[in-house]
């Protein structure tokens, strides 16, 4: 899950990019059509991808936690590569808090940053240990003061390790999907989620950020979206692209 900004020390690529324009509306108060329209796009997102959680592997909250932290400028399938025996060989908080720091970077040494990632779940887990007692804290303000973690990381945590639909999660699809949508006009991650939490049915946020991803990865993708397929294509204005031939 590729990552947008994080308080990491982990760059974001969508820190560098230029503002964009002003949509036809402002990012404020939607009005009832557009609530309409999308809670359309949730529902055909449903049709489209029935089956939606996250694509990577885990068994429980801290291996969920972890497994995010390390996406940071990845792809879940890199992740998902190298978590597999990570948690085999740590499978709590307490044995990854207590691991060499040389053996967590030689087993993350496929995945870009993995210094940083090694230290930061190193640390992550540490804090699990001692003041959570092994267990993932519950609470936005909690989570983001672990080393690594942001909104987009808890909101991950929360919604899909717990069911608690706190905000929307914004990575790279998210951010590139929702503005082809026309669900916002922003690129900073933060203000993006607000945009979609005005928009989105609150009980649709989990769910839809999942399915924005595997959408953003099968059908809008970046460089050659595939508007003639898509199965929003009568919901968006398709924003920032040439018109279809
Ligand atoms: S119609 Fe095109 S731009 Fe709009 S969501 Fe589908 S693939 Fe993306």
């Amino acid at each position: 899950m590729s990552v947008a900004r994080e308080g990491s020390g982990i760059p974001s690529p969508e820190a560098q990019r230029p503002r964009r324009k002003p949509l036809r509306h402002p990012s404020s108060a939607p009005l009832p059509s557009e609530r309409r329209r999308a809670a359309a796009i949730c529902r055909r997102l449903a049709a489209a991808y029935p089956d939606s959680h996250p694509a990577l592997h885990y068994r429980n909250p801290v291996e969920l936690l972890i497994a995010t932290i390390l996406s940071a400028r990845c792809t879940d399938e890199q992740v998902n590569r190298v978590t597999d025996g990570l948690f085999s060989r740590y499978p709590n908080a307490a044995s990854l808090a207590s691991a060499p720091l040389g053996a967590l970077e030689e087993a993350l040494r496929r995945l870009g940053f993995f210094r940083t990632k090694a230290r930061h779940i190193r640390m992550a887990a540490r804090i699990l240990a001692e003041r959570w007692d092994g267990q993932v804290p519950q609470k936005m303000e909690e989570l983001i003061e672990l080393p690594g973690v942001g909104r987009k990381t808890a909101n991950v945590v929360l919604g899909n390790g717990f069911g608690l639909s706190v905000g929307i999660v914004v990575d790279t699809h998210v951010a590139r999907v929702s503005y082809r949508l026309g669900l916002t006009d922003q690129t900073l991650p933060e203000r993006i989620e607000a945009d979609l939490m005005q928009r989105i049915p609150r009980k649709e946020w989990i769910a839809f950020s999942n399915r924005l991803i595997f959408h953003g990865r099968r059908r809008c993708r970046s460089r050659k979206p595939d508007c003639r397929h898509c199965e929003l294509l009568s919901l968006c204005p398709r924003v920032g692209l040439s018109p279809l031939p």
